[in-house]
């Protein structure tokens, strides 16, 4: 070893140390990481790839967990937040306000679907997801319902990690541990099959009429993560659901949620999910993609309607709030995300590249040993199974990919790709190279 490689090992080795005395790692099972994980140790970042202390590069295929839609590091995002912090760092927005929180909520809303006129900032997407609870249990408290307590969300949902957001979860393990401390939320089957006439979709849309039919009295909200389930393994869904949702909500006036947490700043193809089903709910939950991946912040944007049930006597009022609503950096970084994609036409040069994750994973769903294949934007996704070996063929695939220079987390024995939207052409084939070659490899 020369000199720079060993002094690059101890680092190394020390950083591995010092993490596994003392960090507890989210999502992972702790006994098998401190045990068996030689983690990688990340040391910059840009564009769709990281690169780790020894300097090998790995492509980011899920873009650090959804977050770094447009790559990471990009320039400009880099440059707005050394502006603002030159400026100003932090102030509180309770009776105060500054620029970027201002025009980045008229900015926010002159983009959003129709009806959504007021922003409501918090950290990231369980808050967001938080806030629009709070604010539909609120509401109804507020207009004289207060039996309206319970929620709606579909099977395999995820919304968060906060106890409310968490009810909402429909993922078996993420919730058992908090059983009998959970909101009251009702899962409804979600639509199943590949085209809406199928009886997977009937079922799904009977079952919501049937409950809300019934229950509308005591029913806060339905909360929809829009066209794609993302944690539970990306199981994806035709618009046409949530037209009937929307539909069913007017109908016996419930409150529709949509949680764009992960769909939402183009993952799916246009900026929000909700437009390609020509919808737009009461409240909407934004984060991720929202400040680019270099700041935790989030939004929560309702309607009118949800605004003026708390305004009048004090009493009335949203008494919520964290310490960094509507952060100064976070507020430039989201407004400069937002100019990214206005003036990179972020959307219509994915356009090409999500055509091409789209026909690499049809082709990849002829692997034998890939049971399901599909896409939506820039999502791919194949479920494996191999009898017995269920839920552990995934991470058979992610050390395959990691040798290759990928990082291919998998939901179980979902692999999936979801790169950042401006991941370069070349970059792209190489990727989806990488994971037909890292499947075939743990499948043979
Ligand atoms: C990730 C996610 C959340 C939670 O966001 P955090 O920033 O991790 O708190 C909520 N809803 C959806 C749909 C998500 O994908």
């Amino acid at each position: 070893m020369s000199k720079g490689e060993d002094e690059k090992a101890t680092r190394r080795a020390e950083i591995v140390r010092a993490d596994k005395q003392y960090v507890w790692h989210p999502y992972t099972p702790m006994q098998r990481y401190i045990d068996e994980v030689d983690p990688l140790v990340v040391e910059r970042a840009a564009g769709a790839r990281f690169f780790d202390v020894d300097g090998r590069s790995y492509f980011d295929a899920n873009s650090s967990w959804w977050v770094s839609t447009l790559g990471h590091n990009h320039p400009r995002l880099v440059a707005a937040l050394g502006r603002q912090a030159a400026e100003l760092c932090h102030v509180s927005l309770a009776g105060v306000t500054h620029e970027g929180a201002a025009k980045l909520g008229e900015e926010l809303v002159a983009i959003a679907p129709p009806g959504l006129t007021k922003v409501f900032y918090s950290d990231d997407g369980s808050t967001a997801v938080e806030v629009a609870l709070k604010l539909a249990l609120q509401m109804w408290h507020n207009e004289g319902r207060p039996a309206r307590r319970r929620f709606v969300a579909l099977d395999g949902a995820f919304h968060g990690e906060t106890i409310g957001a968490a009810s909402l979860g429909g993922v078996e393990v993420f919730r058992k541990p908090f059983a009998g401390v959970l909101l009251e939320c009702i899962h409804v089957p979600t639509p199943e099959g590949d085209a809406p006439s199928d009886a997977g979709y009937a079922r799904a849309f009977e079952a919501l009429e049937k409950l809300l039919a019934e229950g509308s009295d005591t029913i806060a909200a339905v909360v929809l993560e829009p066209l794609v389930q993302g944690a539970t393994g990306m199981r994806m869904y035709d618009a046409s659901y949530l037209r009937h949702a929307r539909a069913l909500c007017d109908r016996y006036d419930v409150l529709l949620v949509i949680d764009e947490v992960f769909t939402g700043y183009g993952r799916t193809g246009s900026m929000w999910a909700c437009e390609r089903a020509g919808i737009a709910p009461d409240l909407m939950c934004l984060a991720k993609g929202f400040s680019g991946g270099m700041f935790p912040m989030a939004a929560t944007l309702a309607t009118r309607r949800v605004f003026d049930a708390f305004l009048g006597a004090p009493e009335r009022a949203f008494y919520y709030g964290h310490s960094f609503c509507g952060n100064p950096l976070g507020a430039a970084i989201a407004r400069e995300v937002l100019a990214i994609f206005r003036e990179e036409e972020i959307l219509a040069k994915a356009q090409p590249k999500a055509a091409r994750i789209g026909t690499a994973f049809a082709a990849m769903g002829e692997i034998p040993g890939v049971s399901r294949a599909r896409s939506l934007g820039m999502i791919g996704a194949l479920d494996l199974s191999k009898g017995e070996y269920l839920g552990a063929l995934g991470w058979q695939v992610y050390a395959e990919a990691r040798r290759r220079g990928a990082y291919l987390r998998p939901l179980g024995d979902v692999v999936y790709v979801a790169p950042p939207l401006t991941i370069a052409d070349d970059e792209l084939e190489t990727l989806l190279g990488i994971v037909e070659e890292s499947v075939r490899a743990a499948l043979r």
